[in-house]
């Protein structure tokens, strides 16, 4: 069985030939590779495929996965934790199989989320520029010490779980809010209701799914009740930010620093190469125009280990809907 991979790198081509390779049960399938991304005008290039595998900024509404039902189409394997770009109500219609990868290196994350942290606290991108033009003044690089600083993580799932631990390894007060909290975050910091968490953090770190409940989550209400001067970090989906609200904040200098690997709108941006074209994104070019603003593109996942537990599990899945054994990753299994 043919199985068509959409926003398709090569670095998804290597971890994915090396684990249907190493999977003795899958060798009568195959994958095929395209760097586009899966919506409505490209869902044909699933022709001749069973199944498709796509990636976050994938679009699966309704008008593309009823083009995917008709050429036979009946799996949708994620590359990802986050369904939210499934249209769920005409999947389940359809009888369609939906699988994620529901946790891959959570520390990859956690990981990433300090880097953008140090970074912009310490400002190390600005240093290493200015170090390579001979320029050694330090005017502008000032940050503060994490250690004694309070960290509030907004979802206490896998990564803000990871997350906390490697704060509270620097010597931070961790909060944590989550509607459904773990016992392992008791260990760790202490759990707050979110006015609390946003009031009394000096770095507010997002890891919580994008839901209807969580959408804009970081609103003008909620940077409102920010402490002046603190630092908002977003890692984990771009619509939990109110993009409009947190340049105001930032214009307003209320907001101190804003570090983003996820943005609302960045499905017209992330993962391809713009250098050399006009950006059309007018929020998005305001937003790099913030001394105080750091934006990666989507990287947190970005290691070794993640893809390579990815592509395992993709793998897993992708034998499950072959055999029509139950799978664990299942998020419609009809
Ligand atoms: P998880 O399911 O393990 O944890 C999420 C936690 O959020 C849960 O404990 C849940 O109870 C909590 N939560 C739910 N609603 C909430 C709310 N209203 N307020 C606060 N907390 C709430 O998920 P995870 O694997 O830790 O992933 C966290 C986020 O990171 C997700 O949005 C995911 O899409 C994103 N992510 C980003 C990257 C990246 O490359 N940047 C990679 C993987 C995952």
């Amino acid at each position: 069985m043919k199985t068509a991979v959409f926003s398709a790198r090569a670095y998804d081509q290597r971890f994915l030939d090396e684990a249907l390779g190493q999977n003795p049960q899958t060798q009568a399938c195959e994958w095929v590779y395209f760097q586009a991304t899966l919506g409505p005008d490209t869902a044909r290039l699933a022709q001749g495929c069973g199944a498709v595998c796509v990636f976050v900024n994938d679009c699966l509404d309704a008008a593309t996965l009823q083009a995917l039902h008709a050429l036979g189409v009946g799996a949708i394997l994620l590359r990802c934790a986050g369904f939210n770009n499934v249209d769920m109500a005409t999947a389940t219609r359809l009888g369609l199989f939906v699988a994620r990868v529901p946790a891959y290196s959570p520390e990859a994350v956690a990981e990433h989320t300090l880097a953008l942290v140090m970074t912009l606290n310490r400002h190390t991108h600005r240093a290493y520029n200015r170090v390579r033009e001979g320029n050694f003044m330090l005017e502008g690089l000032l940050g503060v010490t994490l250690h004694g600083r309070t960290v509030g993580i907004v979802g206490t799932g896998r990564i803000g779980l990871a997350t906390a631990r490697i704060f509270r390894g620097l010597g931070c007060t961790v909060l944590g809010y989550d509607p459904f909290p773990s016992p392992e975050f008791e260990s760790l910091g202490r759990a707050v209701p979110l006015q609390v968490l946003l009031a009394e953090s000096d770095i507010v770190t997002l890891h919580c799914p994008l839901n209807e409940a969580t959408h804009h989550l970081v609103n003008a209400r909620s940077l409102a009740l920010m402490k002046p001067g603190a630092m908002l970090v977003n890692t984990s989906r771009g619509a939990l930010v109110d993009t409009h609200a947190v340049i105001h904040a930032l214009k307003s200098r209320h907001l101190g620093y804003l570090a983003i690997d996820v943005y609302e709108q960045e499905s017209e941006l992330f993962f391809q190469d713009h250098s050399g074209k006009i950006i059309d994104d007018e929020l998005f070019q305001r937003l790099m125009s913030f001394p105080n603003v750091l934006v990666t593109g989507h990287q947190g996942f970005f290691t070794v280990e993640a893809l390579r537990e990815i592509a395992q599990v993709t793998v897993g899945n992708l034998r499950c809907f072959v055999e029509g054994a139950p799978c664990p990753n299942a998020v419609l299994a009809p």
